[in-house]
């Protein structure tokens, strides 16, 4: 089912403690904001519209570079203005598509919770992802007289989570209903309000909120089980040829010979970027570049590797660490490292000391021995989600 969504991104979150408010602090690696709408994106969102102050649009477009398919909208002065500023966004979907609304602040989003909401669309106008009410709970305050804690039953109690799935244009005719005298504390309230029928559907106990300073060390640790570490290796050799200068890692070193290839044959980038599809998994780069496509004729190999990195990221992974080692007797790698490796930290957009690059000879055998060509190893560390 096509669906849009609306992430409400807006609020201060003072009571998350002093900083930053919480959708942009860093949790496990990464903005919880970026956690959010990676989460919707991996769910299908065909749409997705993150609502948040307008001083925050640059710091929006680095929290998530790289990602495709979001769009800005202003925040208002409440939630509700907001979730109907982001709704606006949306004027050009059709107008009974499903839209998610969710708080950025619910890092641990799922699919299973997204089809689940989509799914009970089908019978009511609005759905919420709840969890019943395990704890006993405490009415604490004034009571036939007596102050005090008192037990309140908490038969047909249920804690709302988001996102929670609604037809554009019925929470669009709820919110033009609501009276605006009080704000609503989430977006089933409006369409409660307005007559609209309200359903549950599974939510999550992953699906909290971060509220709390407290809250972000316990997600901290539930990010930490929900990632897991992947390695990947590569290996990559070209011939020797007449030349004038070879390309390795991204540095052209002045040389008596070139390597040979389709492309710039930058072995080191080769041999580095087959490493990190190897780690997610996702072919070879001849899979994403094939040699016989003319336009990668010549073509500098920075831009595989990118595209290597990209792929990591759409899937919600970061790149850890690489190491690279070139095998060759000429022309002499080590003084050169150091600019390979901050040539490569750069295109990576890693800190230097995630980077390595080594080098070795074969001590005159076998054809690098014999200098007939040069190759090159690769291992790529990298953590995406379950
Ligand atoms: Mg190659």
């Amino acid at each position: 089912m096509t669906f849009s969504a609306v992430v409400v991104a807006a609020g201060s979150g003072t009571r998350a403690g002093p900083g930053q408010a919480k959708q942009w602090r860093d949790l496990a690696g990464k903005p919880v904001l970026r956690w959010s709408v990676e989460a919707l994106l991996a769910a299908g969102a065909a749409d997705l519209v993150i609502v948040t102050d307008p001083t925050m649009q640059d710091i929006l477009g680095e929290t998530l570079a790289g990602l495709h398919g979001w769009r800005f909208a202003p925040g208002g002065a409440t939630r509700a203005l907001s979730v109907q500023s982001g709704l606006a966004a949306l004027a050009h979907r059709p107008v009974d598509e499903p839209v998610l609304v969710h708080d950025a602040a619910r890092p641990f989003l799922t699919k299973a919770v997204v089809d689940g909401v989509l799914a009970g669309l089908e019978t009511a106008d609005g759905v919420v992802p709840a969890l019943p009410v395990a704890d006993t709970l405490k009415y604490v305050g004034k009571r036939g007289g007596e102050s005090g804690a008192t037990t309140t039953s908490r038969d047909g109690l249920w804690r709302a989570q988001t996102p929670q799935a609604f037809r554009r244009d019925r929470l669009l005719t709820a919110y033009a209903a609501w009276n605006g005298q009080t704000e609503p504390t989430d977006d089933a309230q409006v369409v409660e309000a307005d007559g609209g029928k309200v359903a549950i559907s599974a939510g999550d106990p992953l699906l909290t909120k971060l509220t709390y300073p407290e809250d972000f060390a316990m997600a901290e640790r539930l990010a930490g089980a929900a990632r897991i570490t992947r390695i990947g290796q590569g290996f990559d050799a070209h011939r020797w040829g007449p030349g004038e200068s070879v390309w390795l890692c991204g540095v052209e070193i002045a040389h008596d010979e070139t390597l040979i290839g389709h492309s710039d044959a930058d072995a080191g980038l080769h041999a580095l970027t087959d490493a990190i599809l190897g780690a997610i998994g996702d072919g070879d780069i001849g899979d994403h570049f094939p040699p016989t496509d003319r336009q990668w004729k010549g073509a500098a190999s920075d831009k595989f590797l990118i595209h290597a990195v990209d792929l990591v990221r759409r899937r919600g992974g970061r790149l850890i660490n690489v190491d690279v080692t070139l095998i060759c007797e000429r022309p002499k790698i080590k003084p050169h490292r150091e600019a390979m490796r901050a040539r490569l930290a750069q295109i990576l957009d890693l800190p230097l000391d995630r980077v390595s690059v080594k080098a070795t000879t074969t001590e005159k055998m076998g054809f690098t021995g014999r200098g007939e060509g040069l190759a090159a190893q690769a291992v790529a560390t990298v953590e995406t989600p379950l």
